[in-house]
């Protein structure tokens, strides 16, 4: 299983080491995707984790346990793919594989599995195809 959760952290929590803890209590991987975090502030991070669903469940109740608010992400990338004229401006900024051009037909194709909401395609597209789904805050 792998899944996207956001993470909240209070000055006093963002001092736990809890991502090392994850990784070495409860076995699960953990891709940090989005950081906004310094020592002794409130922080958010946005990570995904992949492991058996017991696990992460077991790593998510530890976190909530220390205090620290998990909720699953729920933003993402919206894209209007019936007016795309497979132009291939975006693929140049998706650093991630998630936009390509298939070389036989040459037309885009777009993997939500490799996207990681970075948001760099939306500014790349002249037709303005992409749009960012607002996370809760
Ligand atoms: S949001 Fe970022 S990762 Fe996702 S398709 Fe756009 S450029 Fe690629
Ligand atoms: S930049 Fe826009 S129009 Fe061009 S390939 Fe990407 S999504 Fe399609």
């Amino acid at each position: 299983m792998k899944k996207r959760f956001v993470f909240r952290f209070s000055p006093d929590t963002v001092k736990k080491p809890l991502m090392s803890y994850l990784v070495r209590e409860f076995n699960i991987d953990v891709n940090i995707w989005n950081a906004d975090i310094s020592y002794g502030r409130e922080g958010k991070l946005v990570v995904e984790l992949e492991g058996d669903e017991n696990s992460i469940e077991k790593g998510l109740a530890y976190a909530r346990s220390i205090g620290v608010n998990c909720s699953p992400s729920i933003k993402e990338l919206q894209f209007n793919r019936e007016k795309c004229i497979n132009c291939g401006s975006c693929t140049s900024v998706c650093f991630y594989g998630a936009l390509q051009i298939n070389q036989e037909s040459w037309e885009l194709n777009y993997d939500p599995e490799q996207c990681v909401v970075c948001g760099l395609c939306i500014k790349a597209c002249p037709l303005q195809l992409f749009s960012i789904s607002r996370e809760e805050e």
